[in-house]
């Protein structure tokens, strides 16, 4: 009798035991970017289910993006843990100067190319500890080389609906606990798009706040159905902000260089400028004389709080614009326009225009929890936290300055 009394609790260690490595203890996570979601749009009295989340679970102040506060560098910083000169994607579009090749938003052939990728995003590290990923979009996540892509993941397509976005998700939840992912990213292009053309506090970028409050809700009605809603920890993060720009304030920087050959790299929040290499002071000091409505540094001074210096596609000179500024050359008036930006973000990382949104919930956040600004580079490190693994050695980020929102 004693030793079938014994055999069954071994049996029911057993299970309990099994239960916890293979069942549902294991953490979820979902990363939610609502692309151009600046920090204070969830006080505009829209976004009901932003504003529960909110309530019910961590909301920072703000999520301060990395310089230059463009889309691409910051979700693969969200995800690397890493400033875009250290992770690589040093803007949305950038040009290797050595071999002449570019990486450009918008073109696959070249945002897939892993060469581009310097960082580990946290789905790369998640799956040498055998956790499955999943990317419905998330920059990075389409690299050709295998080991650095998410275990399933799509193709971005701007025409796939974000509810078919979130049904996605949903599938893959439902999947056998074995081929589950547990950490999942899911990207909506709005509200930035709106912002872009219509500016930070049009009626029509209100809709497109509204919108993706009400996907958020459509997730979490979902989660609910098939009864994943409490293990799932859900975090919301935007990549920047948003700030309204004026045909009015824009400076030409190339008037002040006439006959001096320089190339320039971008047009708008920045510019850079490679000039013959015996010019660079001449010319870094002309712009520096003229430096009204922008700042100009040179890839030795600029200082160390942009973290922008140490990379090889980093240019002699970098000009920023001040917000609301934006900086142009003479092609900017040869274009036929047939639209105005209204508004637009890419300026320092700083002004509180340009910060994000930050919160999360589920059973590894703390509930009710508020705190101050965020670094958005502290995510992978917090990912790596929930999940229990050690991070890479090459982050940015640090976990002493995101963990007290954790349980
Ligand atoms: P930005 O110019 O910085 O405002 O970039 C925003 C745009 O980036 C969005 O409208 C998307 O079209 C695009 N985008 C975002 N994520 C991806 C992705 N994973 N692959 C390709 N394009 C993307
Ligand atoms: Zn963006
Ligand atoms: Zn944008």
């Amino acid at each position: 009798m004693r030793t079938l009394t014994k055999q069954i609790l071994l049996i029911i260690t057993i299970i309990i035991f099994a239960s916890t490595i293979y069942g549902s203890d294991k953490p979820y996570v979902i990363l939610i970017s609502m692309d151009g979601f600046r920090w204070d749009y969830i006080y505009r009295g829209i976004t009901p289910n932003l504003n529960k989340l909110k309530e019910e679970g961590v909301h920072a102040l703000s999520l301060r993006p990395s310089f230059p506060t463009k889309t691409f560098p910051n979700h693969y910083s969200i995800v690397t843990g890493m400033y875009p000169e250290s992770h690589g994607i040093i803007f949305n579009t950038f040009t290797n100067i050595f071999t002449g090749e570019t990486y450009r938003i918008g073109d696959t052939i070249s945002t897939r190319e892993s060469k581009w990728y310097k960082g580990e995003a946290f789905w790369e590290t998640a799956n040498r500890h055998n956790i499955k990923t999943a990317s419905f979009f998330w920059v990075g996540s389409e690299q050709n080389i295998d080991y650095k892509k998410p275990t399933y993941f799509y193709h971005y397509d701007s025409k796939i609906s974000f509810i078919d976005r979130v049904d996605g998700v949903i599938k893959w939840l439902q999947l056998p606990e074995n081929e589950r992912p547990q950490f999942i990213t899911l990207y909506f292009e709005e509200p930035d798009s709106k912002g872009h053309s219509f500016g930070p506090e049009a009626p029509e970028t209100n809709t497109a706040i509204a919108l993706v409050d009400s996907i958020l809700g459509l997730l979490i009605d979902k989660l609910e159905k098939i009864n994943m809603k409490d293990k799932v920890n859900i975090i919301i993060v935007s990549d920047h902000g948003m700030t309204e720009i004026s045909e009015k304030r824009i400076v030409n920087i190339e008037e002040f260089l006439k006959g001096y050959n320089c190339k320039f790299y971008g047009m708008g929040t920045s510019i850079m400028i490679e000039p013959p290499q015996n010019k660079i002071d001449e010319v870094y000091q002309i712009l520096k004389k003229n430096e009204n409505h922008f700042r100009v540094y040179t890839k030795e001074n600029i200082p160390g709080y942009y973290h922008f210096s140490k990379n090889p596609f980093i240019l002699p000179i970098i000009a920023i614009a001040d917000i609301g500024w934006q900086l142009v050359t003479n092609d900017y008036f040869k274009r036929p326009r047939t639209y105005t930006l209204k508004g637009d973000h890419g300026f320092e990382k700083d002004h509180t225009d340009m910060h994000g949104i930050f919160i999360a919930k589920g059973p590894a956040f703390k509930s009710g929890y508020k705190t101050g600004t965020l670094w958005n580079v502290d995510i992978y490190p917090l990912l790596c936290k929930i999940f229990n693994i050690t991070p890479n050695n090459l982050i940015d980020g640090d976990i002493n300055r995101i963990e007290f929102i954790l349980k």
